[in-house]
């Protein structure tokens, strides 16, 4: 099983996995948890290039073109292989991330950045994509107060592009609904892992 989890910034995305991997560990389901751009050593250091904060003159279709690389990689290397062997494979981010960043934030356009990750990942898809939902007033409010973070160069952009960010995953919602759920990430912590799980138990129960 193939779960992946999106979302903006500070929606809480990390905390959530660490719980996921505990609960299923303790119900004796084998789960690895990885991310993106990243996961392994090729990737991780494609990660760093993108997210490089000197790399000023970084044009949007490099961007998307490392994006799709460090995800190839990752996928071929480290996510299909666990799968194969049975594995449950919770993912923090994927090509959802890029088609709400490259594709609509940055103006790219969802069909092309679809085309180049199409190239990538050869169809292989999640089973199931939790996006967390959260407004970038509070995600990025919540990024300020967490003083241990790593601040990256995204972070530091205009509140208009995080909104935009949010406007392409709603959308890829409305056109993924029944391999996507939107999760209310303003709530307590609590309620947002109850609702996670509730998602996947619902999908895969049995
Ligand atoms: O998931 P995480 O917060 O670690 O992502 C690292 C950074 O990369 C974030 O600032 C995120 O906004 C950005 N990102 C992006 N395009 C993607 C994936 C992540 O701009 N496709």
């Amino acid at each position: 099983i193939f779960i992946t989890i999106e979302g903006g910034e500070g929606a809480g995305k990390s905390t959530l996995i660490e719980q996921l991997s505990n609960i299923m560990l303790q119900r004796g389901v084998a789960v690895i948890t990885t991310r993106e751009p990243g996961g392994i050593p090729i990737s991780e250091q494609i990660r760093g290039v993108i997210l490089d904060r000197s790399h000023t003159a970084m044009d949007a279709r490099t961007e998307a073109l490392l994006y799709a690389a460090a995800r190839r990689q990752h996928l071929v290397e480290k996510v299909a292989p666990a799968l194969e062997q049975g594995l449950m494979v919770i993912c923090d981010r994927f090509v959802d991330s890029s088609l709400a960043y490259q594709g609509h934030a940055r103006g790219l356009g969802m069909d092309e950045v679809w085309s180049i990750n199409q190239f990538a990942i050869q169809e292989f898809m999640p089973d199931l994509t939790i996006y967390m939902d959260i407004s970038p007033d509070i995600g990025l409010k919540r990024i300020a107060d967490a003083s241990e973070r790593e601040i990256n160069r995204l972070d530091l952009e205009k509140h208009s592009f995080h909104e935009k960010v949010r406007e392409g995953y709603l959308q890829l919602l409305q056109q993924n609904p029944d391999r996507m759920v939107l999760i209310d990430a303003e709530q307590r912590p609590e309620m947002v892992f109850n609702d996670v799980l509730e998602a996947i138990d619902s999908r895969f129960a049995g």
